[in-house]
């Protein structure tokens, strides 16, 4: 199947339209970026810092560039004068670096706090506790090139889609708890980025306002 036919069909198996589809390029070459981008795409996924900021450089600029990966604090300086929206924030640490960089550049970036929703060790985040410590000290209220737009998840891989759609569901309803506190200034929470290839539906079916869709777009990933 080609990208186009692929595109055709996520859009199609859509539950809530208005949701955004982060096409995920990472390994990828510039060259299916670009195919993705003719079809009207604008909105690209990477994992990696390097690769991110290698395709930015050559491909058109009016993409809205996405790191869903995890993030390390001395990569920030090279993303920051043109990165849209850093998905997977998950340390005060970092979101400080990102603040820094950003005023460096004269800039407010967007960022998503990663909440710690699967049941494996191993994905990185907040839990809820760490969360809520954040909210109540006083650094935050000092961020002012950084905007939290919203919460970033990642469901367990498991075949169990019942243990998939309440991790999501656990995830809405954090954000729909945060909703009703008094956030600092620079919280505005609005977007759920939640689902990839294999959960989308079940996180649309959650409420999800951004999927992060790599395989069912691009095809399986090779990492050699
Ligand atoms: C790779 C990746 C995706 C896309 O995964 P697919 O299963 O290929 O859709 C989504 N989110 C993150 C954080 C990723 O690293």
């Amino acid at each position: 199947m080609s990208i186009k036919e692929n595109l055709h069909k996520i859009k199609n198996t859509f539950i809530n339209p208005n949701c955004k589809l982060i096409a995920v390029s990472k390994t990828h070459p510039s060259e299916s970026i670009q195919e993705a981008y003719d079809l009207g795409v604008r909105d690209f996924g990477e994992n990696k810092v390097q690769e991110l900021v290698e395709k930015a450089e050559k491909l058109p600029k009016d993409i809205r560039w996405h790191m869903i990966g995890h993030l390390q604090r001395n990569k920030v300086k090279y993303m920051a004068e043109f990165i849209y929206l850093v998905h997977g924030v998950d340390s005060l640490k970092l979101l400080k670096e990102i603040n820094k960089q950003a005023a460096k550049v004269s800039r407010t970036i967007n960022c998503l706090l990663q909440v710690h929703i699967a049941e494996e060790e191993s994905k990185f985040g907040f839990d809820e506790k760490e969360l809520f410590e954040l909210l109540e000290g006083k650094t935050i209220h000092e961020l002012q090139n950084v905007k939290v737009i919203g919460l970033m998840g990642m469901a367990t891989f498991t075949e169990n889609e019942e243990q998939v759609e309440k991790e999501f569901e656990g995830l809405k309803n954090l954000k729909n708890k945060l909703q009703q506190m008094d956030l600092p200034e620079n919280f505005d929470l609005q977007e759920l980025s939640m689902g990839m290839t294999g959960d989308y539906l079940l996180a649309q079916k959650q409420d999800s306002t951004m999927v992060r869709i790599g395989t069912a777009i691009f095809g399986e990933r090779d990492y050699n």
